[in-house]
């Protein structure tokens, strides 16, 4: 089973690939994790993105799509992933859509989070991770940079008929107990 989680910064998508993870037992691939793991151990790809993760913008397609293909290229995600984080922008699920076509597989469920802004703000303002684009200015900028890059991604797999919209507020299992209703 292939899974998109998609929604705004502060959706929840990090905590609920998590949790349908395990349920699931399916490997969980979070690009900003992968990004923060490698700005932390100073690697090259660490070095080359740190300063756009800090200003809260995105982080090149060609950087991203290389290394999501020299993941999904594992073994362990033989059965399927969720994606978090990823596609972020229409370039990007072209490529994905590429990939998966070429591998004979496909998108299951996209699905997505809906939180309103003031929500949003309020969430990552006092989730206290100690992220260095967890300030009101990048929080800001990220927001920005969502609504212009990202939204249409969801319109992009709307057209593919994949698109199933969940309400992103309510508690973690509430909001995990809809997503299980959806998977199935
Ligand atoms: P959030 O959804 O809360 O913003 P993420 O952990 O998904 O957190 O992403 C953090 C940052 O990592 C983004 O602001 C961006 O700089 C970078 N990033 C993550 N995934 C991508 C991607 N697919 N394309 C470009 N940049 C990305």
């Amino acid at each position: 089973m292939n899974i998109i989680l998609f929604g705004p910064p502060g959706a929840g998508k990090g905590t609920q690939a998590e949790k349908i993870a395990n349920h699931y037992n399916l490997p969980h691939l979070s690009t900003g994790n992968i990004f923060r793991e490698s700005i932390k151990n100073e690697t090259s790809l660490g070095k080359k993105v740190k300063a756009i993760l800090d200003a809260g913008n995105l982080v090149p397609d060609e950087t991203v799509v290389d290394l999501v293909a020299s993941e999904l290229y594992k073994s362990e995600y033989n059965e399927g992933v969720i994606l978090d984080g990823f596609p972020r922008t229409v370039a990007q699920a072209e490529s994905l859509d590429d990939y998966l076509e070429e591998n004979g597989k496909k998108i299951d469920f996209f699905i997505t989070l809906s939180v309103p802004e003031e929500e949003l703000v309020n969430r990552i303002l006092s989730r206290g991770e100690g992220r260095s684009d967890d300030t009101p200015e990048k929080v800001k900028t990220r927001l920005q940079v969502y609504r212009n890059e990202t939204e249409p991604v969801m319109n992009h797999y709307k057209a593919q008929g994949a698109v199933k919209e969940i309400n992103g507020v309510g508690s973690i299992e509430e909001i995990f107990g809809r997503i299980k209703d959806t998977l199935g």
